[in-house]
């Protein structure tokens, strides 16, 4: 790059063409679970009034105090771009009353925004495919979802992940057991460092998930949330493992996954891999039977979850680039002409189809060779003498050598005849 030449933004990345592949084949392989399973797509906008998140996600969590990406605009009034989709997913349920209707169940993807420290697996522009359901307070609401999460890796061919799961219980549940932790903390302060006094004060549940050994210990003692649960949702959580078991959805129960957002009740989870270093989840999300209220609609029990593209993108194996069925070359004016016309009739016969203009400057054989490099089937080729004949080579690229004159107006066809050999 030439000094003074503008690059991108610390943590936004351009998706090149190889990583787009990736992107699209899990959208598109997502679309597809998605839509046969029920599920309809819902389209947000990127931009949200901020209190939307600050309401939802919660003041005292990492998302909301140092990462949104939090603005004025040129009214004052506050935006931020939107750090998940879930928040937004909700108003949008509540604002169409789409709940009405009955149950909701709801995908979506799209780009995410978090100033986080940049690093492998973490960006500050990322992309997330989410679902939704709204309306069902059952525990089948959490093994279809989770059986969901597992047809799309079937679907992808991704093997080894592993899923977490833990319980928080109700909101009031929480509330005891969030009493329960501060006073057996507080009694322990001097083990803390400033940051985690900080989350006593203010959120002590965030300490479970603590990556230091000290705390881990010292939790080792702590009360644990299971002790805390009521007969209804011990049973919802029984049920949650009975139906995952009949799934043949394989789990692990970690007392400790807590998850960083404030909404969640009941179940949590968190699928990791133990292929992508640090940052090892890789889809996770939870019930959250409070939101809708909270955020103004009538009481509605919704779940739902997340995975990244990234991470799920370097999971894939490399997919090859499918190769052109052929290129089309033509020389000299008139030759380009008719090539024009003939590129048009093509793509409207076989929208499909894969063929190359060789556009730019260049002899035959220069344009071949490019062909070559496309690694493409054959080589259409249109030059005066074919023109003079109204004929059009068709030339083999890889193969035994093979050149056939094949008549214009009889092109199309054979070239979708060719097509599949
Ligand atoms: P992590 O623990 O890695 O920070 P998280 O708990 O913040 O993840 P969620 O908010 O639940 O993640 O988002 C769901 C998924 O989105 C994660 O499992 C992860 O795959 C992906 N994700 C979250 N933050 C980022 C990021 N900054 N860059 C890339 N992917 C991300
Ligand atoms: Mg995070």
């Amino acid at each position: 790059m030439k000094p003074g030449a503008i690059s991108r933004v610390r943590g936004m990345n351009d998706l090149l063409p190889e990583e787009a592949r990736h992107f699209a084949e899990i959208e598109s392989a997502a679309r597809e679970v998605f839509e046969a399973a029920g599920y309809g797509e819902i389209r947000l906008p990127i931009v949200e009034d901020s209190r939307l998140f600050t309401r939802s996600i919660g003041e005292a969590t990492d998302i909301v105090e140092k990462e949104m990406y939090a603005f004025e605009d040129r009214n004052g009034d506050l935006l931020a771009l939107r750090p998940e989709a879930t928040a937004g997913c909700v108003r949008a349920v509540i604002e169409h009353d789409l709940i009405r209707s009955g149950p909701q169940r709801l995908w979506y993807h799209g780009p995410m925004f978090r100033h986080e420290r940049p690093q492998k697996g973490r960006h500050r522009q990322f992309h997330q495919i989410g679902v939704e359901v709204f309306g069902i307070a059952t525990p089948d609401l959490e093994a279809e979802l989770l059986m969901l999460s597992q047809c799309l890796w079937d679907r992808l061919g991704i093997e080894g992940l592993t899923l977490e799961l833990n319980t928080l219980g109700t909101a009031e549940e929480r509330v005891h057991y969030r009493a329960a932790l501060a006073a057996y903390l507080s009694s322990h302060e001097d083990a803390l460092g400033p940051d985690d006094r900080m989350r006593l004060a203010r959120n002590p549940l965030r300490i479970l998930d603590s990556k230091s050994a000290e705390i881990q210990e010292l939790l080792a003692n702590a009360p644990v949330l299971s002790d805390f649960l009521g007969e209804a949702s011990r049973e919802h959580w029984q049920r949650v493992g009975t139906l995952l078991d009949a799934a043949g959805i394989a789990y692990r129960i970690n007392p400790r996954l807590v998850r960083g957002l404030d909404y969640y009740t009941q179940t949590v989870f968190e699928w990791t891999s133990t292929a992508l270093g640090a940052q090892s989840a890789v889809c996770s999300g939870g019930r959250y039977d409070g939101l809708v209220e909270q955020l103004g609609g009538s009481p509605t029990s919704a779940m739902g979850w997340a995975l990244g593209l990234e991470r799920v993108a370097a999971l894939l194996g490399r997919t090859d680039v499918k190769r052109p069925c052929a290129v089309l070359v033509t020389l000299g004016a008139a030759a380009e002409e008719s090539g024009f016309a003939l590129m048009r009739e093509i793509r409207q016969a076989y929208p499909g189809l894969r063929v190359v203009l060789a556009t730019g400057p260049g002899t035959l054989k220069s344009k071949l060779k490019r062909a070559d490099r496309l690694r493409a089937r054959w080589a259409l080729i249109l030059g005066d003498d074919e023109l003079a004949k109204g004929v059009v080579q068709v030339k083999a690229l890889d193969g035994p050598a093979q050149v056939e004159w094949v008549p214009r107006a009889a092109v199309v066809a054979h070239l979708a005849q060719v097509a599949d050999q």
